[in-house]
Order: structure tokens, then sequence, then C-alpha cells
């Protein structure tokens, strides 16, 4: 395994794998590795010949009062996991390679980042589309390995790709959880042990619906007050949204219909957490 700190190397690094027609899989990351990274790793590793991990806490996809500074980091330790897990390379590039002191362009993908987590976030997915959209020109991978844990995130980029015709299959991987149903994310380590059992309900919620919906209920807004009582009975939960959407456009439901996207975004203290289930709906 390879650690490439400079665009230029890792460019430079791909060109004979390229030349020679191998497959590049790709995982962008923010480090802090987990199961639910370490699925991607493992389905990028599956199905191409080479992967490369992308470690790079992006500063511009933070707001001015989010977790940027205090976001977990633990470069040495995800390095050895993606050892153990056999990946080509890891690209851990700093801010200043990444992002010219002067640099005035960045990829906006409208509508679909409006609603969900851009309504609290302003300018979060900005931040994301940009990062992603250089890590593909710079990398030029065959496949992007994104989480359902994030499914807007991969709603936006899967747009990206189909308006800028960027020449890469974006593969969403389903969401790891923990045992007891919580998704794995770093932000986990931020939560104390009472609110990471509060935050069970998250996942209860989900299921709830889901059950909702197996049982033929059809109203969003019927399915989002349930999920709001499961939550709120949860010792200091702070609901920032439950939404109901179409899983492509993530516009607002009030049927359920089609392929639909069940998201939430909650706060215990200063910890969001964000979860979500999609369903096949008849
Ligand atoms: P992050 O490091 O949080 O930016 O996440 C990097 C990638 O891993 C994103 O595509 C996430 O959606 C994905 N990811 C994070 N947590 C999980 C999880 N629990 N299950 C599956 N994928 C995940």
């Amino acid at each position: 395994m390879r650690l490439i700190r400079r665009v230029q190397e890792l460019r430079e690094a791909l060109e004979p794998l390229r030349r020679e027609g191998k497959s590049i899989g790709l995982v962008p990351t923010m480090g802090y590795l987990h199961e639910g990274h370490l699925s991607l790793i493992r389905r990028s590793m599956a199905e191409c010949e080479a992967t490369v991990v992308s470690i790079f806490v992006n500063p511009t996809q933070f707001g001015p009062n989010e977790d940027f500074d205090r976001y977990p980091r633990d470069l040495n330790r995800d390095l050895s996991l993606c050892e153990s897990e056999g990946v080509d390379y890891v690209f851990a590039p700093d801010v200043s390679e990444m992002y010219h002191k002067d640099a005035t362009t960045k990829v906006t993908v409208a509508k679909l980042t409006e609603g969900l987590c851009g309504r609290s976030r302003p300018g979060h997915f900005d931040g994301v589309t940009t990062v992603v959209c250089k890590l593909f020109n710079i990398v030029g991978a065959d496949k992007a390995y994104f989480g359902q844990k994030d499914a807007q995130q991969a709603a936006v980029i899967r747009r990206m790709v189909r308006d800028l015709n960027i020449p890469v299959n974006v593969v969403e991987v389903p969401t790891v959880r923990e045992p007891d149903g919580l998704a794995m994310s770093s932000r986990n380590s931020y939560l104390t042990p009472e609110q990471r059992q509060s935050a069970l309900s998250l996942y209860r919620s989900l299921v709830m619906a889901r059950e909702m919906i197996d049982q033929g209920e059809r109203s969003a807004h019927k399915i989002r007050e349930r999920m709001s009582d499961i939550i709120r009975s949860s010792e200091g939960a702070d609901i920032d949204y439950i939404e109901i959407v179409d899983a492509d456009t993530l516009d607002s439901l009030e049927r359920l219909e089609g392929q639909v996207l069940i998201a939430l975004a909650v706060r215990y203290g200063d910890t969001r957490l964000i979860d979500n289930t999609k369903v096949e709906v008849s």
C-alpha cells in the first residue's frame, strides 16, 4: 500500500494502471474509519483491480459553527485498517494541496440540496460536490463508492455525475449498523453513553416506518408523526427533520409511491446524527 499526499504523485502512480486498462475504484472518506467505510472499501476491492481510498477532512463542507476542528482524526489507525484490507493507494492530501488560496470555482447541484440536510447546513453540499468532483478529476476512477447512510449526498453526487457527464459509475452501498441498530458514524464517538442509548430511537423509528408501510400505510404525515413520537420519547432528542421523499429527486411526498427515502436528522446535545431507510412502495 502506498500513502500519497500530492495530486501529481497520485496521477503519476495511476497513469500506468489506466494505460493497461485496469479498473480503478475510489472510496472518498473523511477518515476515522469504521466498518461502514470498510464495507465500501471491500466492495471496491471486489469489483475493481485497484482501489484508492481518499482521507480528507474537507473544510469547505463544514459550516462556521460546525465541528471541523474537533472532527475525529487518526491517520495511523486508518492506514493500518486500509493496509489490512489490501487497499492499493491512500490519498491523504493537506488542505493546501486540495485548495488553492485563491480558488474561486465551486460545483453546485441545485434543488436536491435545498431540503433535508441542506436546509440546516447551508453550503454543505457545495463543499461536498466540489471536493468529490475534484477527486473524480484527480483519480479518474471507473467506480466510486458512497454509503446509503448519507443518502442525500449519494443522490446529489449521482445528479452531478449525470449533469456534468463525469465518466464514473456511482455505487451506493447499504448502511452498516452497530448490532443494536445505530448507524455507524465517525460522529458517534461524540455521544455520551446516555445519548448513545437514546439515539437507538432513530433506528427504531425507521423500523416502525417500514412496518407501517408493510401494513399498508401510505400517508407520509401519519408515518412521520409516529416516527416523531418515538424519537421525542427518547431523552435529549432535538429533531432537525423527519422527511419522506422520492429517492431520486428528493421531492417531498404526501402519499408514498415508488422508491421512497425516509430520512431524518436529530441532535443529541451538540451531536447531529442522520439516518434513513429506502423502501420500494408499490
Ligand atoms: P465520511 O467519512 O463520514 O465522509 O464517509 C465516507 C463514506 O462512507 C460516505 O460515502 C458515507 O456515506 C460512507 N459511510 C459512512 N458511514 C457509513 C455506514 N454506517 N454505512 C455505510 N457507509 C457509510
